[in-house]
């Protein structure tokens, strides 16, 4: 572990902020570099300006740094992807392509990147995607997670480069705000009930989708990561689920701590992407082969949003008995 360098590609997003500060525990400081196509809002040290869509620019930082693991983030979400298909579909493929290059010639040993459950259409079983159904997302940004995951197992089987990857639910932190998926929501409502304002939720009620707390995400990641290789079945990527939720039960969650927390439904684009959306996955696969179990459902998740969100607005605790505002 020591000996590891690592590159982090996308830092500055929701999982990457939450990411960096994970691994850096883990490996050390100075082993975990980030890298951003924008600057981060503080200051880092160990930070690298990066375009990953820019092939020889990313050589010559593996190079310069003798990164042993490249962890991927960057890419275009599902909403924002929408606005620009074709350009969505060549920011994400390049740049995963690019880094599979970069790893293989540079002689990186192990590549992680999230796929999504994006990469699932209509067609599969809702109530239990199977790891195995047939692909045929409907947006951008699906198809080019559907791709990128085929071009994993490509560079794996004709290349042996060990590289991992897991279906991502939709990912609920505190530390960000998300970066314009579909199931982005399911953050922005804690800060509105925090806030002691009315939410208005761009999904309608009744729309049961796949999440996942950021903490659970990161140990699924870091259990993959570590896992012998020969545990590592699936080369393309791993179903992997946290809990199901609707909006409306989210809301019940926030009401048991702020009883007049209100919620308006104005669907907009965003409800038709989830509705492609599988329910629930079936992550059998990853609990067999690498150990994943899924630490926290809706309500723990919903505590542990409230009592960080609370802290950083500085209001005092609803969680702990009082309700008004510190400033
Ligand atoms: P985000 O949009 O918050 O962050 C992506 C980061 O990539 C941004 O900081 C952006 O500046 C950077 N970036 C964009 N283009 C770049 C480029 N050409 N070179 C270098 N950096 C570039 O996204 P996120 O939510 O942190 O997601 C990270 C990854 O996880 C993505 O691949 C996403 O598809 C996947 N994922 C996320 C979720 C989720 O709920 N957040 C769910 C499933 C999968």
């Amino acid at each position: 572990m020591a000996t590891d360098k690592i590159l982090i590609i996308g830092a500055n997003g929701q999982i990457g902020s939450a990411l960096l500060p994970y691994l850096r525990a883990l490996y050390g400081e100075e082993q975990v570099i980030a890298a951003d196509i924008r600057r981060p809002t503080t200051v880092d040290s160990r930070f690298e300006l990066l375009d990953a869509s820019d092939a020889q620019a990313l050589a010559a930082l593996v190079r310069r740094l003798d990164i042993t693991q490249i962890y991927h983030l960057a890419a275009i979400l599902s909403a924002n992807g929408e606005a620009d298909p074709l350009g969505t579909w060549d920011i994400n493929t390049r740049t995963f392509l690019n880094v599979l290059e970069v790893a293989r010639t540079q002689g990186v040993q192990k590549v992680f990147f999230p796929s999504s459950i994006a990469v699932f259409g209509p067609n599969v079983n809702r109530e239990a995607a199977d790891q195995f159904s047939y692909l045929a997302p409907t947006t951008t940004y699906g198809l080019s997670k559907a791709a990128c995951e085929n071009w994993a197992a490509y560079y794996f089987h004709r290349y042996g480069l060990d590289i991992r990857s897991l279906r991502y639910p939709g990912i609920i932190s505190h530390e960000t705000l998300p970066g314009g998926g579909t199931t982005d929501y399911a953050v922005d409502i804690f800060h509105k009930a925090v806030l002691q304002e009315t939410f208005t939720c761009f999904l309608k009620q009744g729309t049961v989708l796949p999440m996942i707390y950021m903490e659970d995400a990161l140990l699924a990641t870091l259990q993959l990561m570590e896992a012998p290789a020969s545990f590592v079945r699936i080369r393309t990527s791993y179903n992997l689920q946290g809990f199901s939720c609707s909006p409306e039960a989210i809301v019940s969650e926030i009401r048991n701590y702020f009883p007049k927390f209100k919620i308006i439904y104005a669907p907009d684009f965003r409800q038709a992407i989830a509705d492609s959306w599988p329910r629930r996955v079936d992550d059998i696969h990853a609990r067999n082969d690498w150990g994943w179990k899924a630490r926290f459902q809706l309500d723990a998740m919903t505590v542990k949003m409230l009592t960080s969100l609370e802290q950083r607005y500085g209001v005092t605790s609803v969680l702990s008995g009082s309700s008004s505002y510190a400033v």
